[in-house]
């Protein structure tokens, strides 16, 4: 089998912790989400979050926009607890921010951590004294923050002022520069303002959220370079489908591999009635295909081409795909590092056996004019070969009994 790789030297950052979850700090990269269920419905909202909690996310971010809303987070905390969901729930918010934490108590203590877009905290001379009540929450509950700077909601006092020193300079930059550095003064800025109110520097993380892949990895890079609170990375209005999978996938990868970030969330826009959970999955494939996180077994499969005519092979890639995903749950609780297996379905004898010997459990499938048989090749030698129409069965069960055998039984 592949020898692990070993995780990347991430770049050092303080230590927050959101509830019982540490970002930064050297901890393992966390996986977050946001729900997209109206708040103040909390039976829906509960539904999405258990949803999102259990295909891993953990934590999870809720939009926090209305009295009712508020309202409903403490009842929403509740019911997860109730169903033994732990994972922290974090308030985004947005124009009013100031006002909820003040009037919901419970809203402000059932939240671990406050999102404040310093954009959309008040213009003008609003602006400080409504961000100095936010941090006043945060202070008085004892919650981190996440200064979240996004492009679409840069703080516009702040913009106009740096494009208005930069044309009066003697060398002018290209307005992109400027903008991207307004990114990073924002959220910089903030910081620093939240700090001189008493928030403790391990209370803060970073975000500077855009959805241009080139103009994200700029504004990370710069940001990375210049302070070392955690930073929470994601393409913003990533899209969807394959493009928005894409798009989060190129920037996010080149972010990763210098270092920089300490937790992520995938914005994917979902398909009419889609799976919201796909944002965790996409977060947790990037991160374990490149060798950062390991959460569930990867199922290697070729592409198929001429030499299989028939779908046998997709069939039972996609079938041990599912079983795994299936059994991941039970597997996890009860046997340790199973989560690094590595299974290879192969379509046929030209790469099958020997992308199967570098996977813990590997089957090659006959292609056409082959044997109708398929080798089963388990930490690099074949055990069995199997034929007929229980093969997808049978591999399954190898999978089973492999797992059961070689993985420590969690006590
Ligand atoms: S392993 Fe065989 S079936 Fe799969 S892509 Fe390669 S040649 Fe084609």
């Amino acid at each position: 089998m592949n020898a692990r790789i070993a995780p990347l030297q991430r770049r050092r950052s303080v230590a927050v912790m959101v509830g019982s979850v540490q970002v930064g700090g050297g901890a393992p990269l966390v996986v977050q989400s946001m729900t997209n269920t109206d708040t103040a419905d909390v039976d829906a909202t509960v539904r999405q979050v258990a949803e999102l909690a259990r295909a891993g996310s953990e934590l999870v971010r809720i939009t926090v926009n209305t009295d009712e809303a508020a309202a409903a987070v403490p009842r929403i905390r509740e019911q997860l607890d109730a169903q033994g969901i732990a994972a922290p729930l974090i308030g985004d918010f947005h124009y009013n921010g100031h006002k909820l934490l003040t009037a919901h108590p419970a809203a402000a203590a059932a939240l671990a951590k406050y999102r404040i877009n310093p954009g959309n905290v008040g213009r003008g001379s609003k602006h400080d004294p409504q961000f100095a009540t936010m941090i006043a929450a945060a202070l008085k509950y004892e919650r981190p923050v996440r200064i979240g700077v996004n492009w679409g909601s840069l703080d516009q006092d702040l913009l106009t002022r740096m494009m208005d020193d930069n044309a009066a300079s003697a060398s002018p930059k290209d307005a992109k520069e400027v903008m991207h550095e307004a990114m990073v003064a924002s959220a910089l800025g903030s910081a620093q303002r939240a700090e001189e109110l008493g928030l403790g520097h391990d209370r803060i993380i970073l975000s500077c959220k855009m959805s241009g892949v080139q103009d994200l990895i700029d504004v990370y890079t710069r940001l990375a370079g210049r302070c070392d609170y955690p930073l929470h990375l994601g393409l913003t209005e990533a899209g969807m489908g394959s493009k928005g999978i894409v798009a989060s996938t190129a920037a996010l990868a080149v972010l990763l591999q210098q270092g920089i970030g300490d937790t992520l969330r995938i914005s994917l826009t979902p398909e009419p009635g889609g799976d919201r959970s796909r944002e965790v999955i996409v977060a947790q494939e990037i991160l374990q295909t490149m060798g950062l996180r390991a959460f569930t077994p990867l199922v290697a499969a070729c592409p198929g081409c001429g030499r299989t005519t028939s779908t046998v092979f997709q069939q039972l890639a996609q079938d041990i795909q599912s079983y795994i995903r299936t059994r991941m749950p039970d597997w996890k609780r009860a046997y340790a590092g199973v989560e690094n297996m590595q299974v290879a379905v192969m379509g046929c004898v030209v790469n099958g056996p020997g992308e199967s010997k570098h996977a813990n459990i590997g089957i090659s499938l006959p292609g056409t004019g082959e044997k109708p048989v398929a080798p089963v090749y388990v930490d690099g030698e074949k055990t069995i070969t199997l034929k007929g129409d229980m093969i997808a069965t049978e591999f399954q069960q190898i999978v089973e009994d492999y797992v059961r055998s070689r993985y420590r039984a969690r006590t």
